[in-house]
């Protein structure tokens, strides 16, 4: 029997990450996107300018047409309803980066085009407030539920989840799904 090695691969070696916090302040607009949601539980938005795009969250320097929106910037709300443009189940542990915590929901996660003047990059990530997904679809309306206002943090968690609307302003996909 021979006693040589065969020729190996060699492996990549093993990297450990170790966690750390750090701090870092907001800036101005997206330190006021967040005031407004723990103080007056609304979304802000800002509307470009030099070419009218919203954005959301607010951006100092548009995405669009790269103009610059630092002086005197065009607040406006956006939402709180929006339009799901996309979702998924999300039937696993997360980990929540602000504090390392392990999480979980029974709701899915949707990409939110959320209502704002004009032509719009205002989607957002979240919960859709729906726990049966045969009820959710694209094109469907949902609405923003904030936490109480002790409970706000200044952190898109303080929007719990987007229920479904399901009166009058309901699309129609909507209007076809709830008379099946
Ligand atoms: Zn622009």
């Amino acid at each position: 029997m021979s006693t040589e090695q065969p020729e190996t691969l060699p492996v990549p070696p093993m990297r450990l990450r170790t966690p750390f916090f750090m701090e870092y302040p907001l800036g101005l607009f997206n330190g006021r996107f967040s005031r407004e949601m723990r103080d007056n539980g609304r979304l802000m938005g800002m509307v470009c300018r030099h070419c009218g795009f919203s954005m959301l969250p607010p951006q100092a320097v548009c995405s669009v047409c790269h103009g610059e929106n630092f002086d005197d910037p065009q607040w406006v709300e956006m939402g709180p309803e929006a339009t799901v443009a996309g979702f998924m189940s999300f039937n696993m542990p997360f980990i929540d980066t602000t504090d390392l915590s392990v999480q979980s929901s029974a709701y899915p996660v949707g990409v939110l085009m959320v209502d704002s003047p004009g032509r719009t990059a205002g989607f957002l990530w979240h919960y859709i407030g729906e726990t049966d997904l045969s009820r959710v679809h694209n094109g469907m309306r949902v609405r923003a539920v904030f936490r109480p206002e002790a409970e706000r943090k200044g952190l898109m968690t303080d929007i719990l989840y987007w229920e479904p609307v399901r009166d009058s302003a309901t699309t129609q996909g909507d209007q076809d799904h709830v008379s099946r």
